[in-house]
């Protein structure tokens, strides 16, 4: 129990009106002043789940299945391991195998499972840290092309370093306010995720503060955001595509309120899509209008609110625009591109990329397979892709990201870190070899089956290529 918790009595007056009748507020105040279980996702870019469950034997973690996401566990591990080494410094999520997130932030990429077997470009609108990118990335196997956009500066750095860690190449980087979307980038995509800002009343069993600064006008002004945000997802998305929109607060104001709201605005042309059978239990949460309206008593989680919709009719945006900005990239022309692949092949048996590859200047990309080239040139990226190498005199020096995220494609020149190898890489030191090695030139590092970076054969040892802003600080990681 935390009693440092602070509840308003306003905010308990205002939930007072809203909270359903088989619901009770002291159960509600109960559930947030208890600390949140701790859940992780198994990223499956990187690890499968069987490799994950059994990784969790061999070292005594506890793990329960999350009912709503088949990658997700809550995760208990022995008290004086906690204390030694915190969770972020383990092998499993140095190497971008599992990924912290809470239970309930799984659901929203969850409720667009079905749309994502068939679609080839998604939106995440506003997407910074990471956490449903990275879960939706991973649902797409990294096929296809999807937009992650984020409007502040410095949580846009913290995504670009989230998709790094999982792997991600297929990701296209924006930095708008959300709410350009649907007039520079009409109608273009499969599957729309609107993870929305909003006032954070479903966190405070994470933040104790969350409620610091609530006021029912908060509330109001921030929706007016959620509204603008909701409308630009109604004209970016294809006719037949899916929206949802989710935040981790409960008032009405910020959820069933801005729901009814594009329901209002563009009648006959979108519906909702009932979530009361997402999974098993969805029922319990489940609202008449077929949202899911998650306190946090009802599954022990973090508060949410999840709406799944169908675009079924088109309205043109009065002005399309168009935010083209310099595109300073062009396609690897054909005998350079064969070259490299043949270096590929050579070194690492990989006979081709997922992607087309790129180059602006010296630097060569991987850029994500686009169905639609006008995804490209709508708007101004941040980033695109991957930066898979540079190019020098005697073909393309391989960066990090190549092995980090295209590692699993090579057959050889491949090396299995152990635990104190792996505590050697990160710290960035070499890796002395037991016996003199006759191979040459780069070798993809993994670790606990994960690829997670690239070094140098050398005699006795294997340089490593880690860059300085990757090395840990010097804290000495034991497994
Ligand atoms: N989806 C993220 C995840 O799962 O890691 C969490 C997103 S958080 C609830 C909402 C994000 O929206 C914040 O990072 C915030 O900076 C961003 N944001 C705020 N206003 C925005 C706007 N007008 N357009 C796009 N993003 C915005």
């Amino acid at each position: 129990m935390n009693s440092n918790t602070y509840i308003p009595d306003a905010f308990i007056d205002d939930v007072k009106s809203y909270i359903p009748e088989h619901l009770t507020i002291e159960d509600f105040i109960k559930s947030c002043q208890t600390p949140l279980k701790r859940a992780v996702r198994v990223n499956t870019l990187k690890m499968s789940v069987d490799a994950f469950e059994s990784e969790c034997a061999k070292r005594d973690w506890i793990i329960t299945p999350v009912p709503w996401c088949d990658t997700g566990y809550w995760l208990e591990r022995p008290a004086a391991e906690e204390d030694a080494l915190p969770l972020g410094r383990t092998d499993l999520h140095l190497s971008g195998c599992i990924y912290v997130q809470e239970a309930s932030s799984m659901l929203p990429p969850m409720a667009l499972k079905d749309t994502l077997k068939d679609a080839h470009t998604v939106l995440d609108m506003a997407a910074a840290p990471g956490s449903k990118t990275s879960q939706l990335v991973a649902m797409l196997d990294n096929e296809g092309f999807l937009v992650a956009n984020e409007y502040s500066s410095s949580r846009l750095k913290a995504l670009s370093a989230t998709l790094k860690r999982v792997g991600a190449h297929n990701v296209g980087l924006t930095h708008f306010d959300g709410a350009v979307f649907g007039d520079y980038m009409p109608e273009m995509f499969d599957a729309i995720l609107l993870d929305a800002p909003c006032s954070g009343e479903g966190t405070v069993r994470k933040d104790a503060d969350a409620l610091k600064n609530w006021s029912l006008q908060s509330n109001v002004d921030i929706s007016d955001v959620q509204k603008a945000l909701i409308k630009s997802a109604f004209h970016a998305l294809k006719v037949g595509g899916t929206l949802v929109y989710s935040t981790c607060t409960l008032t009405p104001i910020e959820n069933q309120a801005v729901c009814q709201y594009l329901l209002e605005q563009y009648k006959g042309l979108i519906e909702v899509q009932s979530l009361h059978d997402l999974f098993p239990d969805a029922d319990k949460a489940a609202t008449e209008d077929g949202f899911l309206h998650i306190w946090p008593q009802i599954y022990d989680s973090e508060g949410f609110f999840i709406a799944r919709f169908k675009k079924t009719g088109s309205q043109a945006v009065s002005e399309p625009k168009n935010k083209k900005g310099a595109f300073p990239f062009s396609p690897m022309p054909t005998k350079q591109s064969a070259t490299f692949i043949q270096q590929l092949k050579k070194q690492f048996a990989i006979n081709a990329l997922p992607g087309e590859i790129y180059i602006r200047d010296k630097e060569v990309w991987l850029f994500p397979n686009v169905d639609n080239e006008r995804l490209l040139h709508s708007v101004k990226y941040s980033r695109i892709g991957i930066q898979i190498g540079s190019t020098h005199k005697n073909g393309v020096r391989l960066e990090h990201e190549f092995a980090s995220c295209l590692g699993h494609l090579a057959k050889q020149n491949v090396f299995d870190l152990s635990s104190e190898h792996a505590a050697d890489y990160f710290n960035g030191k070499d890796i002395r070899l037991q016996t003199p090695t006759t191979h040459t030139g780069e070798v993809i590092l993994r670790l606990r089956g994960a690829s997670v970076g690239l070094g140098k054969w050398q005699k006795n040892k294997i340089k490593n290529s880690l860059a300085r802003d990757l090395i840990l600080d010097g804290m000495l990681i034991t497994w």
